[in-house]
């Protein structure tokens, strides 16, 4: 189990750990700024002292973090680390996350999935294809980035949670469940959402995305990707 620093500040870079277990490429620390893959969202890279981290994924305890290692890694338990990811990657994904909130604010439908990566993002919906349409969409997305509205999270309990189902639009990505309290991601005014991902602290700082593609990816999956300008 790993102290999540990426939860209470997604902004943080670096910081000194300890190493608490290594199995072949995979170091687990006390703490990490690294983000695991999940909730649709790439894991971070960077590295730990001078090693490379390729990948982050979720171990097998409820916070537990892996960080994978371009190869076996030479770190033992006890060994004190300075671990960086890589910010400009991870700002990045925050930028491309913060705007499919926005875009899920827009499209009043189910989402059925979604992702980021590095260079794009989409969402699944339950809609009919044409009532999506990229200059319309577009045009609203732009309206609300050329905006200042700050972000924050908050907590509730997962009882909370179930008595406000509209809490969780993407079921397919659903927030961790267990440890009894769900994180909360709110844009005052236009999205509150359960999610554990990284945002932005301001919508401002997405720039202009554009929408790339709008097409069919099966009965229930319209999927709208977008870029960063
Ligand atoms: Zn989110």
């Amino acid at each position: 189990m790993s102290a999540l620093l990426f939860r209470d500040d997604a902004y943080l870079k670096a910081c000194e750990a300890t190493v608490v277990a290594v199995n072949g490429n995979a170091v687990e620390l006390d703490r990490t700024v690294f983000y695991p893959l999940g909730g649709g969202q790439a894991g971070d890279t960077g590295r730990i002292d001078d090693f490379k981290v390729i990948d982050t994924r979720k171990g097998a305890g409820a916070d537990s973090v892996l960080h994978l290692m371009e190869s076996p890694s030479p770190l033992k338990p006890g060994d004190r680390v300075q671990i960086a990811i890589d910010w400009e990657r991870r700002h990045r994904l925050m930028r491309m996350h913060t705007a499919l909130h926005l875009l899920g604010s827009i499209v009043r439908a189910p989402v059925t999935g979604g992702r980021i990566a590095e260079d794009k993002a989409h969402l699944d919906f339950d809609i009919e294809l044409e009532k999506l349409q990229k200059e319309a969409l577009e045009e609203r997305l732009n309206a609300l980035t050329s905006s200042s509205v700050k972000t924050r999270a908050l907590w509730i309990s997962d009882e909370e949670l179930d008595a406000r189902p509209e809490l969780v639009r993407t079921l397919s990505v659903a927030p961790p469940r267990g440890a009894g309290k769900v994180r909360l991601l709110e844009i005052p005014g236009i999205d509150l959402q359960a999610c554990g991902g990284t945002h932005v602290a301001d919508i401002a700082e997405i720039g202009r995305p554009s929408i790339v593609k709008i097409r069919s990816e099966g009965k229930r999956n319209k999927r709208v990707t977008l870029e960063l300008g």
